[in-house]
């Protein structure tokens, strides 16, 4: 088992693409911490419990709760498989935690996009909530309005995509997450790839650069 981290700001389309290239290589397994907290929450698990406030004000959960979740998949992940890790770490407290975990860490792959296409690019992001399958509506629309094209269930819009949240979200990032790229950096293992060149193109990329 070896990690390839996506980097990027919320909405930069770090999920789209590595659900994109989890579903085409059975040996790419896509493990996003927004999703797996977001389970806990609506199972109302005692992490969810306590995630939940901070999910919603688009702060950071505390590090020991979403670290234990990740150790968690880590350690039932076995074989010749390539993590997608999307969203952890978070900060270089999370980054440190990951190391101490001794997975081997392939690459950090940047997902390049500036701010001022990112509120647009979340205020038409919609969401399968049993697949997870992720849509906008302009740039990458369902073949039904509303309708996943994959299992059929009705879209959801996240709770933490309205503009103030994203707005927190977006400082959280530049505060907290932007200094794990000269953290990689200094490791060698840093990529970067233009996010901006509509998901075909950005997962291909992706693939090529990780
Ligand atoms: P995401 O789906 O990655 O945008 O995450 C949604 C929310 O879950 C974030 O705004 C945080 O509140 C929380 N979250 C996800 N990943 C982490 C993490 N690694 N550390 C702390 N909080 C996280």
């Amino acid at each position: 088992m070896n990690i390839v981290i996506l980097l990027g700001a919320p909405g930069s389309g770090k999920g789209t693409i590595a659900s994109r290239l989890a579903a085409e290589d059975t040996n790419l397994k896509h493990v996003s911490s927004g999703d797996l907290l977001r389970g806990a929450v609506a199972k109302g698990t005692p992490a969810g419990v306590e995630a939940k406030g901070y999910m919603e004000k688009g702060a950071l959960v505390p590090d020991a709760l979403i670290a234990q979740m990740i150790k968690d998949v880590i350690a039932e992940t076995e074989g010749d498989v390539t993590m997608l890790l999307d969203g952890f770490p978070r900060n270089v407290a999370q980054a440190k935690i990951l190391e101490e975990t001794g997975a081997p860490i392939r690459s950090a792959v940047l997902v390049d996009v500036p701010d001022s296409i990112i509120a647009g690019r979340i205020a038409g992001r919609r969401t399968c909530p049993k697949c997870k399958a992720g849509y906008h509506v302009v740039s990458l629309p369902p073949k039904v309005e509303g309708i996943c094209d994959h299992c059929g269930t009705a879209l959801t819009i996240r709770k933490d995509d309205n503009p103030d949240t994203v707005n927190d979200r977006l400082v959280v990032y530049h505060r907290e997450t932007e200094p794990l790229i000269q953290f990689y950096k200094d490791k060698g293992l840093l990529k970067t790839i233009d996010g901006d060149q509509g998901p075909d193109k950005n997962a291909a990329a992706f693939k090529a650069a990780m």
